[in-house]
Formats: C-alpha cells, sequence, structure tokens
C-alpha cells in the first residue's frame, strides 16, 4: 500500500500502541491481521479494516496476517477463500507469506479443551439448545445452572472424547467453559466451546466432526500468531473479557490485545454479509461483482481503483462512535482521483445524426485534442473530423426554451476541439420525428475558436458516423433508495427499498474510436456524462460495454455546502 505510508492518519488505537511502544510492551513489535470469515465476498467495511490493520503495520514497521477464521463448516466455501486473497492484494496489502487458515490450528484448540477440562473449567452439556438459552436467562437476571455443570473433570473428558469420535447427533451435546452463571455479561454465562457437525471442511474434509466457536478459537489464532493488537469491530467489545478469560486459561502462551472500532455504514447501502448474499443467491443482482454491490470486486468492476477506496478508509478515520459515512463522499474520493488521472473522451449515448453540409464529402482531417486539462503530461490525440457526425439527442431543440445554449435552429455552437457549427435545418420522418440535424460549419473556426473572438455559449462533443466504435453503456445508481437501511422500521424488510432504477443499459452508444483501445480497469473521463470504465465481465473487441463509475455532478466541497443550506 505505497501511499499508506505514513498518510494513514493517526487515531485512538495508534495512541494506544505509542504507549505501549513507550513502555516497552511486545518488546516494540506491532503485528497485526485481517480475519475474514470465508462465507461471502469482502465489501468495502472489510476494505476499512484491511486499511487500518495493514497501514498500522506499515506505520510501526510491523507485521501483517492474512488468516481465514473457516471454523464453520456449514457456509464456507473455497470460491470465498480464492475472492478474498485476490481482493486484500488488490487493495494492496501484503501478507507476504503469511497466509494462515484458522482450521490448521484446530489440533491445538483441542489440547487448550482437554486443558480447560482437566482444570474442571469445561463441561460436556446434553442440554437442548433451547435449553441452554432458557437457562443463560436475560442480563438482569442471574441464569440457572446448567443439571451438567458440576461433573467430574475425568468423565467430561470421557463425553468430550465421544463427542469428538463422532458417538453423538448433531445437536445432542456441546462443550461449555464454566465461568460465571451470573456475570451480567451475557457472553461469560459458560459460554459454548465447540458444537458438533458433520458437515465436510473446506479444509480437513471429515477429520473433525466438533467444531470451535468464534470465541473459543479467535483469541488463540491471534495468540499462536503472536499478534500483538487485535483489531475488530465494536459488536466484540463485550466479547472481551472472554477473549482475555480463554488466553488466561492456558499457562503461558501470548496475550494479544483485542482493540474495538466503530464499523463502517454507508448510506443508501447495506454491508450485512448474509444480506449480500441473498442479494445473489435471489438473483436481485447479477453477482458478488455486479457493479452495485458495495462489494470490493463490485467496486473494481464499477471502476473504483485500489487508491481511491484507501483514500477513502483513510479519510473517513477510526474511531470509538458508530456512524454512518454519506455516500457520496464515497463517489468524491474516485472522482477526485479520476479527475486528476482519466483521460478524457468523447461517446455520444443517445446519438443523432448531423450532417454538415458545406463539409466535403468524402473528406476527413484529424483534429487535436487535450487528454486531461488536469495533466499538463496529459498529451494530445488526434481525432477524426467529417461531414457526418453525431451528438447527443438532447443536445438539439427544435424550439428551445429562453437559455437554452446547446443547438437549435439558426443557433451556434462549438464542437469540442473541432469547428463552431450553426443549424440550418432539420429532416424528419413520416411521424415527425427528427432523423437529422443539418448545419454548416466556420472553416476558420478550427480547434474550436474564433478568429473575430465571436462567442458561442454552447461546446458539444461529437463522434464521426464514419468512425465511431459501437458500444453499449450501463449507468448506475444507488441500489437502495433509504438513506439509512439500518433504521428499519418494524414490519419493514431492506428488500423494500430496492431502486428500481439502479442499472440503466444504454445500447447503441457510439465512441471515439480511441476508446478501443481502453485497457481493463482504465479510467476515462466521457465529456459532460461522467467517469466510466471497460467491463470486466462482458465486454469484449466486437461488443464493448461500459460502465459509469460516477457522474460529473458536485463535487464533495459543493455537497457541503448545499448540505449547510
Ligand atoms: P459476519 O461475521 O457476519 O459473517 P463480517 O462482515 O463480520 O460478517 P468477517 O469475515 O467476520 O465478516 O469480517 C472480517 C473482519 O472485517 C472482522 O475483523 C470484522 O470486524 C471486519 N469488518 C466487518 N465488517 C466491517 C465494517 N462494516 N467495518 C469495518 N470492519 C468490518
Ligand atoms: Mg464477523
Amino acid at each position: 500500500m505505497e501511499n499508506s505510508e505514513n498518510t494513514l492518519p493517526t487515531n485512538f488505537i495508534h495512541q494506544i500502541i505509542d504507549k505501549d511502544l513507550q513502555q516497552g510492551i511486545n518488546q516494540g513489535k506491532v503485528h497485526t491481521r485481517f480475519p475474514p470469515e470465508p462465507n461471502g465476498y469482502l465489501h468495502i467495511g472489510h476494505a476499512k479494516s484491511i486499511t487500518l490493520n495493514y497501514g498500522t503495520a506499515i506505520k510501526y514497521e510491523g507485521k501483517f496476517n492474512l488468516r481465514f477464521d473457516d471454523t464453520n463448516p456449514a457456509k464456507e466455501e473455497d470460491e470465498y477463500v480464492r475472492s478474498i486473497k485476490e481482493d486484500v492484494k488488490w487493495l494492496g496489502a501484503d501478507w507476504e507469506d503469511r497466509l494462515f487458515f484458522a482450521s490448521d490450528y484446530f489440533e491445538t484448540f483441542d489440547e487448550y479443551a482437554q486443558i480447560l477440562i482437566k482444570d474442571g473449567k469445561a463441561y460436556v452439556d446434553f442440554s437442548t439448545p433451547e435449553e441452554i438459552s432458557t437457562m443463560r436467562g436475560m442480563p438482569t437476571k442471574p441464569g440457572i445452572e446448567s443439571p451438567y455443570r458440576n461433573t467430574s473433570p475425568e468423565d467430561n473428558l470421557d463425553k468430550y472424547n465421544r463427542m469428538k469420535a463422532g458417538e453423538y447427533e448433531e445437536g445432542s451435546a456441546v462443550l461449555r467453559a464454566k465461568i460465571d452463571m451470573t456475570s451480567p455479561n451475557m457472553n461469560m454465562r459458560d459460554p459454548v466451546l465447540y458444537r458438533i457437525s458433520k458437515t465436510p471442511h473446506h479444509r480437513q474434509g471429515d477429520k473433525w466432526c466438533i467444531y470451535p466457536m468464534y470465541d473459543w478459537a479467535h483469541g488463540f489464532e491471534d495468540s499462536l500468531e503472536g499478534i500483538t493488537y487485535s483489531l475488530c469491530t465494536l459488536e466484540f467489545e463485550n466479547h472481551r473479557p472472554l477473549y482475555n478469560w480463554f488466553i488466561d486459561q492456558v499457562p503461558g502462551i501470548h496475550h494479544p490485545r483485542q482493540i474495538e472500532f466503530a464499523p463502517l455504514n454507508i448510506t443508501y447501502t447495506v454491508l450485512s454479509k448474509r444480506k449480500l448474499l441473498e442479494l445473489v443467491k435471489t438473483n436481485i443482482v447479477e453477482g458478488w461483482d455486479d457493479p452495485r454491490m458495495p462489494t470490493i470486486s463490485g467496486l473494481r468492476r464499477r471502476g473504483f481503483t485500489p487508491s481511491a477506496i484507501r483514500s477513502f478508509c483513510e479519510k473517513i478515520g477510526v474511531s470509538k462512535v458508530d456512524s454512518m459515512v454519506d455516500h457520496a463522499f464515497l463517489e468524491f474520493c474516485i472522482k477526485d482521483e479520476l479527475n486528476l488521472t482519466a483521460q478524457r473522451r468523447m461517446a455520444v449515448l443517445d446519438p443523432i445524426k448531423v450532417t454538415i453540409t458545406n463539409y466535403p464529402e468524402g473528406q476527413s482531417e484529424m483534429v487535436t485534442c487535450d487528454n486531461n486539462p488536469e495533466d499538463p503530461n496529459g498529451g494530445t490525440r488526434e481525432v477524426p473530423f467529417t461531414r457526418n457526425l453525431y451528438i447527443e439527442r438532447d443536445d438539439f431543440m427544435e424550439e428551445p426554451p429562453k437559455k437554452y445554449f446547446r443547438l437549435s435552429p439558426g443557433k451556434e455552437v462549438r464542437l469540442k476541439h473541432a469547428y463552431y457549427i450553426t443549424c440550418t435545418d432539420v429532416v424528419k420522418d413520416e411521424s415527425g420525428q427528427i432523423t437529422e440535424i443539418l448545419c454548416t460549419y466556420d472553416p476558420e473556426t478550427k480547434g474550436g475558436d474564433s478568429p473575430d473572438k465571436r462567442k458561442v455559449k454552447g461546446t458539444l462533443h461529437w463522434v464521426t458516423q464514419e468512425h465511431g466504435v459501437p458500444a453499449e453503456v450501463r449507468l448506475y445508481d444507488k441500489l437502495f433508495t433509504k438513506e439509512n437501511m439500518l433504521n428499519l422500521e418494524e414490519g419493514e424488510d431492506y428488500k423494500d427499498f430496492l431502486n428500481p432504477e439502479s442499472l440503466v443499459s444504454i445500447k447503441g452508444c457510439v465512441l471515439e474510436p480511441a476508446l478501443k483501445e481502453a485497457a481493463l480497469g482504465e479510467g476515462f473521463q466521457f465529456m459532460r456524462k461522467g467517469y466510466f470504465v471497460i467491463d470486466n465481465k462482458d465486454s469484449a473487441p466486437d461488443h464493448l460495454v461500459f460502465n459509469r463509475t460516477v457522474g460529473l455532478t458536485d463535487s464533495w466541497a459543493k455537497l457541503q455546502k448545499k448540505l449547510k443550506g
């Protein structure tokens, strides 16, 4: 993450680390990890966690691990492992040779469980899940002890071994820690360490039929890898006492420090993996990488760059307080970057024919266009100009209102980088529809300026009929219509707020010829239309498909002003 170096703004976690370093804690080492469960694709919230964990390791010249938290065989798949590795790498976080799987530690978790059992701190419980839940009670009322709670360590070890050997059915027994059934923290009321599952595991096959619960496994994973700071989202704050308790039960092992931060939430967006999975499974979206999805692969396909996503994650900062980030800010971050880097091109999305009647038939010439007015080294390109052109249908009005500065009968406008033209007539079909606009051009205005300083108010983009490249263009909008998707009323479902216009596909667009050479992932500004990128799935040389990453409207600064009123 080259440009993260020194740029990850300091935050409360770094203040904690600075203090620790001053006191010589962890011998000055900083070691973080990103621990995804391979049960879905990564989303922009995960990018925040990756940026924080990797950025922190870089800042303190420490290490960063990628670890798959693959402790639940039922929901995990190798496809997710593959996509997560690809996305983390694409974001620029480098785990070097430290790629780990929690399932590789199953033997160790098993040894640790036996330590607890022998110490009388864990027991096999044959109560039903409902009974366990009822006995746990409510935070305001002490729980009830299980009838299996005070069985002997020998007895429990025997039962645990039988559980492991597959002698019991799924759901008929669990191993629980013996902690405190009266604790106001429900997580401490004899949490479950292991449950039985006979589903094969994606890496372990049917070697195991007991699987560790998240809380039991996670701290040990961190400990075994020598993680010093286990950074996680706020919902784990109440789990921290348990995280610490488990590690304290096993003598002599490394004790990482868990620090919680607020998860990322974005307006008009859902970031729950369960919901994103449902959108995919029910074909509401085209897949995990649908450009409307807040997934890393969706954002990539939409035209976001790793640097823009990192910049977003760095700018929103890290805090302990839950908050909602404006969707427009994510768009601002990519716009801000593409404004400086994207080459300008001309693309007519809804073409109408224009004929320059005083331009010789069969003649063509090149006009010079700058690639990026924001970039002094952006260079220029040559674009062909001929008698037969296309412009946008809505850049012409036969009977324009006042202050319509584009083309209309008798009106003169500039064709960007080319000539001034004046509309002289229109051609209509039987139904009265305009099929062609007739214009004359002023040969003295080549390059888009008139020697007599004649002013025109409108400047239009255009493409020649002979050289224009056909393409499909997809315009995207927010997937949901409700601003705060976390705030649903009773009886409302998040799917009630799907935006029916989140995807508009326009076929029959024409692009200037240079766009035939567009590289995957290269963002372009289509003049007056927004920023676009080649679709990395559906585009082919004989059927170009471009996705709109983001429109050209409102900068963040303007938006802020508007919001302030
Ligand atoms: P679930 O656990 O419900 O499947 P998850 O989004 O928490 O979903 P994990 O694979 O457990 O998925 O997440 C990996 C890491 O990413 C965790 O450390 C988690 O805290 C962090 N993370 C997840 N969502 C966000 C978010 N919205 N903002 C910041 N970090 C997040
Ligand atoms: Mg999680």
